[in-house]
């Protein structure tokens, strides 16, 4: 069954200014008629189709934390939070690909690199002719990124040589700028990275393999290999060996918006389990007459507000953090929290989800399979809950 929207805007909450809300009512309405429709064949070609980014910075939501100087939307951060979360809401993987350009590439340049580098790539970032990807998980560095790191760049004169591979990179196989990782001083540990902005036809750069997942499909994730890369040492975005900031400021960030892909997928598939509910008859009546099918909505509906009320606590408390802010404290411990929440959240939604639907739920080709097989990576991608739970409690016990 092919369920169409039902309500053309997006749940109101206490937390959202008029404005806010206005610009997710919009998103709402704009992601839901122009990408719904993807989906189930980019889940089948796991293709992004080439019409979506330049899609999406002809209508405005490329850049959406950048100012509008070097192209982008000069939206807050909330604002960004909450049409990441309506982009998901109609098409998970489009919401992914978004996500890793617009938070976790184009951000972290906005907020870290000098002028020259920005006004070189921000206006093609965000008018969306440019796709950008970040590079900081290795096939041996995942949870320990920074320390495992093997990565290494090179001083040679006027350039940096990078050799070292990255995996599981979202957009990784389409981007045309990565921000990668690299040690540049290998004999500080972690304290010895940089981070720079990586052109994918630079010679010594390619992509090793396009990944093949289980779900998130259509959101290319892929191998990255750099041999002798050379990179100009312009491209280097923050200070050497400053990498660190770089990292653990744009983590918390990319921890904060990453709940609202999640809730994004919840909210999905809490309302099309509440259609399949009042349509599929069993015992001559629809299944939602059933005391035990209303329980899970009721417990589904309760665990998404739940999981979204934090989330946009956790965005209003992002707001303005500062350049090198970020990566300890308050925000480390809170924006761990939610999407250690949110995460939690959506995997307890997926799985009712499939369950008010039956043998259908476990049939690939429907919409809550595809659902079901793409948010578990939440519990994963973007640092595992484990890790979650080492932040919160590493500061809840620190002094
Ligand atoms: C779809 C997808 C998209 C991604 N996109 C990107 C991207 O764009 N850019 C990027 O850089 N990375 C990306 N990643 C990588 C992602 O951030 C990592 O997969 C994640 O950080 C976990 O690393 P790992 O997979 O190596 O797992 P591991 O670190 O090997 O963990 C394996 C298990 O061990 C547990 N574990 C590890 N250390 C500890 C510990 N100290 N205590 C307790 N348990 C522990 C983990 O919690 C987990 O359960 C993506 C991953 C996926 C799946």
């Amino acid at each position: 069954m092919n369920v169409q929207l039902r309500n053309s805007s997006s749940p109101r909450t206490y937390y959202l200014t008029e404005e806010q809300q206005a610009l997710a009512d919009q998103a709402h309405r704009f992601f839901f008629s122009e990408f719904h429709h993807l989906n189930a064949q980019m889940d089948e070609t796991d293709n992004l189709p080439p019409s979506v980014f330049p899609k999406l910075g002809a209508m405005g939501y490329l850049g959406l934390n950048v100012s509008p100087e070097y192209g982008g939307a000069g939206l807050d951060f909330t604002s960004a939070c909450v049409i990441t979360e309506e982009l998901s809401h109609a098409s998970a993987a489009i919401g992914l690909s978004h996500v890793a350009h617009d938070n976790l590439c184009v951000n972290n340049i906005y907020r870290n690199a000098n002028d020259v580098l920005r006004r070189k790539y921000l206006p093609g970032l965000c008018n969306g002719t440019m796709i950008g990807a970040l590079g900081l998980t290795e096939p041996g560095a995942g949870s320990d990124a920074l320390g495992s790191m093997r990565t290494t760049a090179k001083g040679d004169g006027d350039h940096y040589i990078l050799n070292g591979s990255k995996i599981y990179i979202t957009n990784g196989p389409i981007a045309d700028v990565v921000l990668v990782y690299a040690k540049t001083s290998p004999e500080k540990g972690a304290k010895g990275i940089s981070a720079f902005i990586v052109e994918t036809d630079t010679p010594g750069f390619k992509v090793a393999q396009k990944l093949n997942k289980m779900g998130f499909r259509g959101s290319p994730t892929g191998e990255l290999v750099f041999e002798d890369c050379r990179v100009p040492a312009k491209n280097m975005v923050g200070k050497p060996d400053g990498g660190v900031a770089v990292t653990m400021s744009g983590l918390d960030l990319e921890r904060a918006i990453v709940c609202f892909n999640a809730t994004g997928i919840s909210r999905r598939a809490l309302q099309i389990s509440i259609d399949y509910a009042k349509t599929r008859q069993q015992f001559g009546k629809p299944i939602a007459s059933f005391q035990m099918v209303q329980a899970m909505l009721a417990e589904m509906y309760t665990e998404i507000e739940a999981a979204r009320s934090l989330a946009l606590h956790t965005a209003a408390m992002c707001e303005g953090l500062e350049e090198g802010e970020g990566g300890r404290g308050e925000i480390h411990k809170l924006t761990a929290a939610a999407i250690f929440k949110a995460a939690a959240a959506t995997s307890f939604v997926l799985d009712r989800a499939v369950q008010i639907h039956g043998g259908s739920g476990y049939m690939r080709n429907t919409e809550v399979n595809r659902l079901y097989r793409t948010g578990r990576v939440l519990e994963v991608g973007a640092g595992t809950q484990e890790v979650r739970k080492l932040i919160i409690s590493g500061e809840l016990l620190k002094n």
